[in-house]
């Protein structure tokens, strides 16, 4: 069992809960006519795309896609590579990508330019957490639950080495990095 006492709040379930469902109405009422392809970039977006779908109260079609940036399990040196591309055809569709988190945007950027490079004709960004602060690379976030401070944050499906993405609320890593 992962102690969760050392591990500060910083967003709760319920909170959560709340804004998933904002952005699951934003969404709906941004496509009046077909739904977006949501494409989730795994591991990460898991938790929170399961959310999102369930709150959404038209028929939506969703694949995965997995990217990979090497570094530090802290952080990235910039460069990232495909590791899993999505099985649905994406040509003259809308796309909106779903994200766990938006740090320094070199992962989301990969994945609107592999999104378009593939022929879709319209691709949006939802995240859960944007950090602005690490940013180096500009990202148009169309869809944002919460602004976060520059913290290594655990819990609702991310991770630390694989541990603690099972946690329902978004705590603070103790010891996680706060350089910029
Ligand atoms: P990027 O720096 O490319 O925007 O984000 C790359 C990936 O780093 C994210 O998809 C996420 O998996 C991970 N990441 C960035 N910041 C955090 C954080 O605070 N906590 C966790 N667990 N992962 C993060």
């Amino acid at each position: 069992m992962t102690p969760v006492e050392p591990l500060e709040l910083l967003i709760s379930r319920e909170r959560i809960a709340e804004t998933v469902k904002h952005l699951a109405r934003q969404v709906e009422r941004d496509y009046p006519g077909e739904m977006p392809l949501l494409v989730a970039v795994l591991k990460g977006s898991f938790v929170f795309l399961a959310d999102l779908v369930r709150e959404m109260q038209r028929p939506v079609e969703m694949d995965f896609m997995r990217l990979s940036s090497y570094g530090s399990s802290t952080s990235t040196d910039g460069r990232v590579r495909l590791r899993l591309g999505v099985t649905a055809p994406v040509k003259g569709r809308d796309v909106l990508v779903v994200e766990d988190i938006v740090d320094t945007g070199l992962t989301t950027s990969y994945a609107a330019r592999y999104l378009r490079r593939r022929g879709a004709s319209s691709v949006r960004i939802c995240t859960l957490l944007d950090k602005p602060s690490r940013r180096q690379v500009p990202v148009a976030l169309e869809y944002v639950g919460f602004i976060v401070p520059n913290r290594f944050i655990v819990g609702y499906g991310l991770d630390f080495d694989e541990k603690y993405r099972h946690l329902a609320d978004i705590r603070i890593l103790a010891g996680g990095s706060d350089e910029p």
